[in-house]
Parts: structure tokens; sequence; C-alpha cells
């Protein structure tokens, strides 16, 4: 029989079986589709939520414990599978800001570095700026990863390490038994395991439904294009009104993205493609001289303030949750997986768990 069993093999559930295997447990992941092709293949890489300061204090927290853990991370998937992450320390310049006071006090507490630049500070950081930014802060200590080739390692390292992936099957639902989780139904037959993880990112409060267990985590789409340019053409993630450039190590260039409450309707539109572009073409004007190469949407798995689920269900013993990461759930991945380790292996957890309970989350 398995040790675990996860539901869901994006990010969150690929790295979490990462940290189980590491503290010898078997895994088996259960994907309905293929691994990360999902949010975590939608979504733009930034290794910090945009504007942390505007975030609890629990988001930080496990963003802290991410970003310290990426670098190890990286090197050793990238030795592991000679697939290289990618992680680049690009810097984060972000403008517009009416809150700057509190960004600085914000850096002051959770070691940041953070300074407010001037506008002539910035069009040197990023010479393609088309504007000039006001009420800037720099902060030169932030990256990204290129999180589709991030998680193309992740799988190529669990298949090595033995973890079984069934795709193309969705669990259906629980066989449950004197407040426990016996088995995971699928198509398929059932699969038994003495526990279980839902990482089913937008998916998740549909699958824990029948638990009894209701969380406000629901599908958030977030469109992006991609420009093709030459490599250095332009240098620093940028975030002006909302949306954001990020230059890839290769000179292509995402930019996002939009907010949508749409359900689970995934499609792009050409009213979010002309939005971004026009936004794109404002703040960065040689973006208009690049071919566009791709245009996409993704389904973020949203949470009312962006603190994701981490740990047991109130009332099955051996089921544990870990999703809702909505914005932040690459940067806060390494993190998450560490956490929901330490809970389910009975380990002391490096920093306080209780804001991240499922029981904290719920609905009543
Ligand atoms: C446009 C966009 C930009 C973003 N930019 C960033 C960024 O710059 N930085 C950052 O940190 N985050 C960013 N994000 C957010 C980030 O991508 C997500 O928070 C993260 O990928 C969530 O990971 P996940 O593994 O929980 O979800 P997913 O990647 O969606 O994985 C969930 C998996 O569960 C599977 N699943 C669902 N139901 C079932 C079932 N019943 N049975 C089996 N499998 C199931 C799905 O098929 C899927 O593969 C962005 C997201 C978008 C859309």
């Amino acid at each position: 029989m398995n040790d675990v069993v996860i539901v869901g093999a994006g990010i969150i559930g690929m790295l979490t079986a990462r940290e189980l295997m590491a503290a010898g447990l078997s895994v088996t992941l259960l994907e309905r589709r293929q691994p990360a092709k999902e949010s975590s293949w939608a979504g733009g890489g930034i290794l910090s939520p945009l504007y942390p300061w505007r975030y609890p204090d629990a988001v930080s927290e496990l963003a802290r414990m991410s970003q310290h853990a990426y670098p190890g991370l990286c090197e050793a998937l990238a030795g592991e599978t000679g697939i290289d992450p990618e992680l680049e320390i690009s810097g984060l310049l972000t403008s517009g800001l009416d809150d700057m006071a509190e960004a600085v006090r914000w850096a002051g507490r959770f070691d940041v570095q953070l300074e407010p630049v001037s506008a002539e500070r910035a069009m040197q950081l990023e010479p393609q700026l088309g504007v000039a930014l006001q009420d800037c802060v720099w902060m030169p200590g932030l990256g990204q990863v290129r999180n589709p080739r991030l998680t193309r390692a992740l799988r190529a390292s669990l298949d090595h390490a033995g973890a079984k992936m069934h795709v193309n099957r969705p669990a259906l639902g629980w066989v449950m038994e004197a407040g426990r989780i016996r088995a995971v139904r699928t198509a398929g037959g059932d699969i038994e395991a003495d526990a279980f993880v839902v990482a089913s990112g937008a998916w998740t409060a549909g699958l824990l439904k029948d638990t009894g267990l209701s969380l406000p985590i629901q599908p958030v789409r977030g469109q992006m294009i991609l420009f093709r340019g030459p490599p250095g053409l332009v240098r620093r993630i940028t975030l002006h009104e909302g949306r954001y450039a990020i230059p890839r190590r290769d000179g292509r260039v995402l930019f996002g993205s939009t907010l949508e409450y749409t359900g689970f309707e995934k499609h792009t539109t050409r009213e979010a493609f002309e939005s971004l572009c026009q936004s794109a073409f404002s703040l960065l004007p040689t973006l208009k001289d690049l071919p566009i190469e791709c245009h996409w949407a993704g389904l973020r798995p949203g949470s009312p303030d962006g603190v994701p689920v981490i740990g047991p269900h109130p009332e099955l013993s051996n089921l544990y949750v870990c999703a809702g990461h909505f914005r932040n759930g690459v940067v806060l991945a390494p993190g998450s997986a560490r956490l929901l380790a330490d809970q389910l292996t009975g380990r002391q957890a490096a920093i306080d768990v209780a804001p991240y309970l499922p029981e904290v989350a719920s609905v009543k």
C-alpha cells in the first residue's frame, strides 16, 4: 500500500511529493490530465508576491522561507535532471505607489532589500521604459524561475526517485471510514493509502465538498502574452498599474496579467489580448517591434486573502490540504510543501502553522 496519495500534480503536488519522499515515504500522484499543465504552467514565475506588503504576514513568512529555498532547489533539480529551471535574480521595479511608507516598513520587518527610487534611476535600471515611472521602489534581490522548466525538472526527478504518477486519472471522491479516508475513488478503481493530500489547485473546493470541509477556493482566470525578443533587450521585472513584464534569459518577455472571476472558463479573449498589448506597449514601447509568440489563460486557485490552506482536515485524521495559493503558488511552493510535510510526518515546523490550517479558512 502507498504511504501517501497526492491528488493533483501541479507545482504544489509535485514539490509536496518531493518533500515527503525525502522524509522516506512512498508517494503516488493522481493527475486529472497531465502534470503541471494548469496554473503551474500558465504562471509567470516571479518569486515574490506583487506588492507584497499588501498581503497578510502569513504570506510574507511563507514567501521568505521559499525564497531562501529556491537557489538550492534549482541547483539540485538541474543536477538531478539536466533541466535548468533558470533562476534569475532580475530584480523587481514597482511603480505608482501611494503606500510607499508601508512598503518601506514591511521591508524592514521582513529584511527585504527595498529602496525608493527616482524616475531617472528607474530609467537607468530599465532603459526600455516608455514612461517616466513615478513613486517607484526597487527590490534588487527578487527574481524569477521559468516555471514550465521547473515543473518539467520536478517531474523528471520524481520519476527518477520512484514516485508513481497516474496521469489522465481524476480523483472522483473518497471512501471514508471511521473518521479517516480509506481510499480515493477513480475510474480505474479505488486507491488506498495511509494518508492523502489534496493539492488540486482551483479544483480543490469541489473535491473536498463531500468531506464536510467547505473552502473558499475558486478559479480566477489570468491571461498573459509572450513576446519573442533578443536576450538582454529588457532586463528587469517591471510592475506598473498592476501589470508586469518578465524578461526571460533567452530574450522572451512575458507580459501579464488579467484577473477574471469567470468560473472554470479557461479560454483566452480578444479583449484581454488587446488590453495586455496596450499596457505592454505603453510601458515598454520596444515590445511593439517584437513578434507575439503566444497568448494563454490559466486558472489560479483563488483564496480570499491569498493565504494558502496547508494542513490536516479538521475531522478526517489522515486527509491533508495544500491549496489556495492564488497569485503566488510558484513563490510559495517550497515553503508550503515543507510545511505540509512537517505536519504529515509530525516534525516541528519552522514557522507557526496556525494561519494556514484548513479550519481557519473553512466557510462555516
Ligand atoms: C497568468 C498567471 C500568472 C501567474 N504568475 C505567478 C507568478 O509570477 N508567481 C507566482 O508565484 N505565481 C503565479 N501564478 C500563480 C501560480 O501559477 C499558482 O498559484 C500555482 O501554479 C498553483 O499551483 P497548484 O499546483 O496549486 O495548481 P495547478 O498548477 O493548477 O495544479 C493543480 C493540479 O491538480 C489537478 N487536478 C485538479 N482536480 C483533480 C482531480 N479531481 N484529480 C486529479 N487531479 C486533479 C489539475 O489538473 C492540476 O494539474 C500565476 C498564475 C497565472 C494563471
